[in-house]
Protein backbone atom coordinates (compact mmCIF):
# COMPACT_ATOMS: atom_id res chain seq x y z
CA UNK A 1 0.00 0.00 0.00
CA UNK A 2 1.65 3.46 -0.97
CA UNK A 3 1.32 6.33 0.75
CA UNK A 4 -1.52 8.17 -0.56
CA UNK A 5 -4.11 5.13 -0.64
CA UNK A 6 -2.74 4.89 3.28
CA UNK A 7 -3.58 8.77 3.77
CA UNK A 8 -6.83 7.63 1.78
CA UNK A 9 -7.76 4.54 4.26
CA UNK A 10 -7.33 6.27 7.40
CA UNK A 11 -9.69 9.20 6.16
CA UNK A 12 -12.42 6.84 5.18
CA UNK A 13 -11.95 5.14 8.56
CA UNK A 14 -11.69 8.04 10.88
CA UNK A 15 -14.19 10.70 8.87
CA UNK A 16 -17.41 8.76 10.24
CA UNK A 17 -16.57 8.62 13.75
CA UNK A 18 -15.83 12.31 13.35
CA UNK A 19 -18.69 13.45 12.33
CA UNK A 20 -20.73 11.15 14.82
CA UNK A 21 -18.77 13.33 17.61
CA UNK A 22 -19.64 16.54 15.82
CA UNK A 23 -23.63 15.42 15.40
CA UNK A 24 -23.46 14.37 19.15
CA UNK A 25 -21.74 17.52 20.02
CA UNK A 26 -24.53 19.74 18.30
CA UNK A 27 -27.16 17.75 20.21
CA UNK A 28 -26.17 18.10 23.34
CA UNK A 29 -25.86 22.22 23.24
CA UNK A 30 -28.51 23.73 25.56
CA UNK A 31 -32.16 23.20 23.30
CA UNK A 32 -34.98 26.06 23.24
CA UNK A 33 -37.42 25.49 24.58
CA UNK A 34 -41.51 25.87 23.74
CA UNK A 35 -43.22 26.73 26.61
CA UNK A 36 -46.85 25.54 25.14
CA UNK A 37 -45.17 22.17 24.83
CA UNK A 38 -44.78 21.32 28.71
CA UNK A 39 -45.09 18.00 29.97
CA UNK A 40 -48.59 17.68 32.40
CA UNK A 41 -47.03 14.83 34.94
CA UNK A 42 -44.78 14.52 37.00
CA UNK A 43 -41.65 13.32 34.34
CA UNK A 44 -39.06 15.92 35.03
CA UNK A 45 -38.30 14.53 38.66
CA UNK A 46 -35.08 12.74 38.51
CA UNK A 47 -35.86 9.25 40.14
CA UNK A 48 -33.13 9.65 42.93
CA UNK A 49 -33.65 13.22 44.37
CA UNK A 50 -36.13 11.99 47.26
CA UNK A 51 -35.67 8.15 49.03
CA UNK A 52 -37.70 5.72 48.46
CA UNK A 53 -41.03 5.80 50.34
CA UNK A 54 -40.79 9.82 50.99
CA UNK A 55 -43.78 10.90 52.34
CA UNK A 56 -44.64 14.49 52.13
CA UNK A 57 -46.21 15.95 48.85
CA UNK A 58 -43.72 17.06 46.67
CA UNK A 59 -46.68 18.92 44.23
CA UNK A 60 -47.79 18.75 40.71
CA UNK A 61 -46.19 19.43 37.63
CA UNK A 62 -46.85 23.47 36.84
CA UNK A 63 -46.96 24.75 32.92
CA UNK A 64 -44.33 27.39 31.82
CA UNK A 65 -45.74 31.00 30.82
CA UNK A 66 -43.03 31.93 28.58
CA UNK A 67 -40.15 34.49 29.54
CA UNK A 68 -39.37 38.30 29.22
CA UNK A 69 -36.03 37.09 28.04
CA UNK A 70 -36.57 34.35 25.58
CA UNK A 71 -35.95 36.51 22.31
CA UNK A 72 -32.94 37.38 23.70
CA UNK A 73 -29.61 35.99 22.19
CA UNK A 74 -27.33 33.57 24.09
CA UNK A 75 -24.78 32.96 22.25
CA UNK A 76 -21.29 34.67 22.04
CA UNK A 77 -17.53 34.46 20.46
CA UNK A 78 -15.46 31.78 22.11
CA UNK A 79 -12.97 33.53 22.68
CA UNK A 80 -12.70 37.56 23.76
CA UNK A 81 -14.10 39.86 26.21
CA UNK A 82 -17.47 39.28 27.33
CA UNK A 83 -20.06 41.75 26.72
CA UNK A 84 -23.06 41.28 28.68
CA UNK A 85 -26.45 42.90 26.82
CA UNK A 86 -27.84 45.85 29.40
CA UNK A 87 -31.20 44.44 30.96
CA UNK A 88 -33.13 46.59 33.31
CA UNK A 89 -31.90 45.34 37.13
CA UNK A 90 -33.30 45.67 40.47
CA UNK A 91 -31.69 45.60 44.63
CA UNK A 92 -33.65 42.53 45.69
CA UNK A 93 -33.65 42.17 49.47
CA UNK A 94 -36.25 39.35 49.03
CA UNK A 95 -39.88 39.49 50.17
CA UNK A 96 -41.41 36.60 51.29
CA UNK A 97 -37.65 35.38 53.01
CA UNK A 98 -34.83 38.20 53.10
CA UNK A 99 -31.57 37.17 50.94
CA UNK A 100 -28.18 37.11 53.70
CA UNK A 101 -27.33 40.23 51.38
CA UNK A 102 -29.20 41.69 48.93
CA UNK A 103 -29.35 40.66 45.25
CA UNK A 104 -28.79 42.56 42.10
CA UNK A 105 -31.69 40.80 39.61
CA UNK A 106 -32.81 41.54 36.02
CA UNK A 107 -36.44 43.17 37.44
CA UNK A 108 -38.50 39.97 36.14
CA UNK A 109 -36.13 37.47 37.80
CA UNK A 110 -37.03 39.67 40.84
CA UNK A 111 -40.74 37.46 40.47
CA UNK A 112 -39.56 34.09 40.32
CA UNK A 113 -37.48 34.70 43.46
CA UNK A 114 -40.65 35.87 45.03
CA UNK A 115 -42.34 32.45 44.01
CA UNK A 116 -38.75 30.72 44.97
CA UNK A 117 -39.42 31.80 49.10
CA UNK A 118 -42.49 30.78 48.71
CA UNK A 119 -41.60 27.02 47.63
CA UNK A 120 -38.63 27.60 50.27
CA UNK A 121 -41.22 28.40 53.36
CA UNK A 122 -43.37 26.10 52.87
CA UNK A 123 -41.08 23.09 52.07
CA UNK A 124 -39.24 24.42 55.70
CA UNK A 125 -42.24 24.69 57.51
CA UNK A 126 -43.09 21.24 56.21
CA UNK A 127 -39.68 20.29 57.90
CA UNK A 128 -38.65 22.38 60.67
CA UNK A 129 -42.03 23.96 61.63
CA UNK A 130 -40.81 27.24 60.86
CA UNK A 131 -39.52 29.59 57.66
CA UNK A 132 -35.55 30.24 58.15
CA UNK A 133 -34.66 33.43 58.57
CA UNK A 134 -32.24 33.81 55.65
CA UNK A 135 -31.44 32.78 52.33
CA UNK A 136 -27.36 32.57 52.00
CA UNK A 137 -26.83 33.14 48.31
CA UNK A 138 -22.93 33.06 46.64
CA UNK A 139 -23.84 35.22 43.55
CA UNK A 140 -26.37 36.55 41.10
CA UNK A 141 -25.27 39.39 38.53
CA UNK A 142 -21.67 38.40 36.86
CA UNK A 143 -20.85 39.48 33.19
CA UNK A 144 -19.21 35.97 32.32
CA UNK A 145 -19.80 33.24 30.03
CA UNK A 146 -21.00 29.22 30.88
CA UNK A 147 -17.68 27.63 31.97
CA UNK A 148 -18.56 24.70 30.14
CA UNK A 149 -20.42 26.33 27.34
CA UNK A 150 -17.96 28.99 25.93
CA UNK A 151 -19.80 30.24 23.32
CA UNK A 152 -22.77 30.68 25.55
CA UNK A 153 -23.54 33.32 27.79
CA UNK A 154 -24.60 32.64 31.45
CA UNK A 155 -27.92 33.84 32.47
CA UNK A 156 -25.42 35.58 35.60
CA UNK A 157 -24.80 37.70 32.53
CA UNK A 158 -28.20 39.38 32.38
CA UNK A 159 -28.48 38.51 36.31
CA UNK A 160 -31.13 35.99 35.38
CA UNK A 161 -29.37 33.46 37.26
CA UNK A 162 -29.26 33.02 41.35
CA UNK A 163 -26.68 30.58 42.85
CA UNK A 164 -27.94 29.40 46.62
CA UNK A 165 -25.44 27.96 49.22
CA UNK A 166 -27.80 27.22 52.31
CA UNK A 167 -30.61 28.32 54.50
CA UNK A 168 -30.06 30.12 58.09
CA UNK A 169 -32.90 29.37 60.55
CA UNK A 170 -34.04 30.95 64.07
CA UNK A 171 -35.01 29.49 66.86
CA UNK A 172 -38.17 27.60 66.85
CA UNK A 173 -40.85 30.72 67.73
CA UNK A 174 -42.78 30.61 71.19
CA UNK A 175 -46.39 30.66 69.54
CA UNK A 176 -45.19 27.05 67.70
CA UNK A 177 -47.80 24.54 68.36
CA UNK A 178 -47.14 22.04 71.09
CA UNK A 179 -47.95 18.97 68.62
CA UNK A 180 -45.06 20.41 65.95
CA UNK A 181 -42.98 21.50 68.94
CA UNK A 182 -42.97 18.02 70.31
CA UNK A 183 -42.08 16.63 66.86
CA UNK A 184 -38.92 18.94 66.31
CA UNK A 185 -35.98 17.31 67.67
CA UNK A 186 -34.32 19.56 70.04
CA UNK A 187 -31.35 20.45 68.16
CA UNK A 188 -33.41 22.06 65.46
CA UNK A 189 -35.57 24.22 67.87
CA UNK A 190 -32.85 26.23 68.58
CA UNK A 191 -30.80 28.36 65.48
CA UNK A 192 -29.37 26.29 62.69
CA UNK A 193 -27.46 26.56 59.79
CA UNK A 194 -28.73 24.43 56.35
CA UNK A 195 -25.34 24.35 53.81
CA UNK A 196 -25.20 22.36 50.79
CA UNK A 197 -21.80 21.37 51.10
CA UNK A 198 -22.24 19.88 54.42
CA UNK A 199 -25.78 18.06 53.90
CA UNK A 200 -26.67 17.52 50.71
CA UNK A 201 -25.09 14.07 51.07
CA UNK A 202 -25.28 13.80 55.01
CA UNK A 203 -25.73 10.25 55.78
CA UNK A 204 -26.47 10.39 60.20
CA UNK A 205 -28.60 12.25 62.75
CA UNK A 206 -30.87 15.37 62.01
CA UNK A 207 -28.35 16.13 59.07
CA UNK A 208 -29.43 13.26 57.60
CA UNK A 209 -33.00 12.91 58.65
CA UNK A 210 -33.82 16.90 58.37
CA UNK A 211 -31.63 18.89 55.92
CA UNK A 212 -30.73 16.62 53.95
CA UNK A 213 -34.48 15.79 53.29
CA UNK A 214 -35.39 19.33 53.41
CA UNK A 215 -32.81 20.16 50.68
CA UNK A 216 -34.12 17.58 48.46
CA UNK A 217 -37.49 17.95 48.70
CA UNK A 218 -37.16 21.50 48.09
CA UNK A 219 -35.62 20.33 44.82
CA UNK A 220 -38.25 17.94 43.77
CA UNK A 221 -40.91 20.86 43.96
CA UNK A 222 -38.63 23.11 42.22
CA UNK A 223 -38.50 20.84 39.18
CA UNK A 224 -41.76 20.26 39.14
CA UNK A 225 -42.36 24.39 38.95
CA UNK A 226 -41.96 24.79 35.59
CA UNK A 227 -43.14 28.68 36.61
CA UNK A 228 -40.58 29.51 38.26
CA UNK A 229 -36.87 28.16 37.46
CA UNK A 230 -36.07 26.36 34.08
CA UNK A 231 -32.20 25.36 34.48
CA UNK A 232 -31.47 23.84 37.99
CA UNK A 233 -28.37 22.22 38.81
CA UNK A 234 -26.70 20.94 42.08
CA UNK A 235 -23.78 18.95 43.34
CA UNK A 236 -24.01 16.28 40.34
CA UNK A 237 -23.21 19.26 37.79
CA UNK A 238 -19.29 19.82 37.66
CA UNK A 239 -18.55 22.85 40.06
CA UNK A 240 -21.62 22.91 42.00
CA UNK A 241 -20.87 21.04 45.05
CA UNK A 242 -21.57 23.91 47.34
CA UNK A 243 -24.53 25.07 45.87
CA UNK A 244 -27.92 25.09 43.60
CA UNK A 245 -27.98 27.59 40.82
CA UNK A 246 -31.15 28.29 39.43
CA UNK A 247 -31.80 30.66 36.35
CA UNK A 248 -34.51 30.84 33.58
CA UNK A 249 -32.56 30.47 30.24
CA UNK A 250 -34.52 29.60 27.29
CA UNK A 251 -33.75 25.84 27.67
CA UNK A 252 -34.41 23.44 30.45
CA UNK A 253 -31.67 21.43 31.91
CA UNK A 254 -31.42 19.57 35.18
CA UNK A 255 -29.11 18.05 36.97
CA UNK A 256 -29.29 17.93 40.59
ZN1 LIG B 1 -24.67 29.94 38.95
Amino acid sequence: MNRQSLRLGLFIAIAPVTLVCLVAFAQSGPQPIDPKKQPTRADGLPADLLAAGETLSVGRVTADPGYSLDHLKREIAPTGRVRCPKVKKVRYKGDVIRYHSPVWVYVDFRDRLRLFEKVVRQTAIDIYGRAPRKIRHIGTYNCRRIGLWPTYLSEHGIANGIDVAGFDFGPLPRRTPRAVRKATPKKLRRAFKVRMIRHWHATSGVAHSHHRRFLRLLAARLVLRRDIFRVLLGPSYPGHKNHFHFDVSPWRLVQL
